[in-house]
């Protein structure tokens, strides 16, 4: 049986983690966070006591970390992870962070014979849950060949995004291009509400006509209108906005580095930072919605 460890059970690791045992894996799991391995614990999941003992047994490891400091300072260095990690072994590694920072590790990781993805995921927590996560894939196509088996348990869509790095530039286009229709989305809510009509029957005229998009669709950020989105609980769950503020500050470097111009994605920046300043960074990403209502 596939051995695979885990690292970081957070809002999208755990249910990640937990498909992977429903297909019949063996997992063994790693976090910072002790209560986040009892609850795998008792989903039947196996805890290790720190990440060097969750990666010794594995042929496969899997990553869902916050940011790029987060994934250079678990795998890189004298005392880093891929220096435990059986020469061999492939990596899947999840996180959304900067391209530049997946090619390090990209890089690190062949320096010592492992095959490693980058395999940032879209499809939010209830993707996760579902085992239907889109993943946007970078690295060489026969380590992705391998890492099919094991994706497939997790995800939906599996996608080759191109070389080393190339997952993450594509997952940093599509978040950027979510940041602008969450906002947007929210915006026309609050000028339809305010300007009397009934939310519910504002967001299904506008869902069913060419404002239509994933955000009225799945996610709608307005309370009470959609079950069980963060919306609906008091924006708890689902994806922080400290994240998105992360996302869309990759999104403009990668703006930079390329002189491309996006503006959109810079006012969006801008929108979520204001409301991290209110406060409200660990609340759901749709709680965008409060900039315009209060
Ligand atoms: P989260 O903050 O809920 O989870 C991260 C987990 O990593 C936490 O449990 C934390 O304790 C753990 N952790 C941090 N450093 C660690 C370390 N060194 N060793 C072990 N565990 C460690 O974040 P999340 O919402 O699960 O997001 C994870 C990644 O997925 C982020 O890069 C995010 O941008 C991306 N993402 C999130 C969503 C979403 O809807 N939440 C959707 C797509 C992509």
């Amino acid at each position: 049986m596939t051995q695979i460890a885990f690292i970081g059970l957070g809002h999208m690791g755990l249910p990640m983690a937990r498909n992977l045992l429903k297909a019949g894996f063996a997992v063994t799991a790693f976090d910072l966070a002790q209560e986040a391995l009892d609850a795998f614990a008792r989903d039947g999941g196996k805890r290790a006591a720190n990440a060097a003992e969750a990666v010794r047994d594995a042929q496969v490891v899997v990553s869902m970390l916050p940011a790029s400091r987060h994934v250079e300072g678990l795998y890189l260095g004298d005392d880093g992870l891929l220096q435990k990690i059986t020469p061999g072994s492939l990596v899947l590694e999840c996180s959304t962070i900067a391209p530049d920072s997946a090619r390090k590790v990209h890089a690190a990781a062949a320096a010592r014979g492992i095959a490693l993805l980058d395999a940032p995921v879209s499809g939010g927590t209830a993707g996760a849950a579902a085992g239907t996560l889109t993943f946007m894939v970078g690295g060489k196509a026969e380590a992705l060949e391998c890492a099919r088996t094991v994706l497939a348990a997790m995800g939906k869509n599996i996608f080759h995004a191109g070389p080393d790095g190339a997952g993450q530039v594509a997952k940093v286009c599509n978040n950027q291009l979510l940041a602008v229709h969450m906002i947007g989305t929210a915006e026309a809510m609050a000028l339809g509400v305010a300007s009397g009509l009934d939310p519910a029957v504002l967001a299904e005229i506008m869902r069913q006509s060419s404002g239509g998009n994933w955000s009225l669709e799945k996610y709608n950020p307005w309370p009470g209108l959609m079950d069980n989105v963060p919306a609906s609980k008091g924006y708890s769950g689902g994806f922080m906005a400290e994240l998105m503020a992360k996302d869309l500050g990759l999104a403009q470097e990668a703006a930079q580095a390329t002189g491309s111009s996006t503006p959109m994605g810079a006012l969006a920046l801008q929108l979520y930072r204001l409301l991290l300043k209110q406060g409200n960074g660990k609340l759901d990403f749709s709680a965008v919605q409060k900039l315009f209502v209060e």
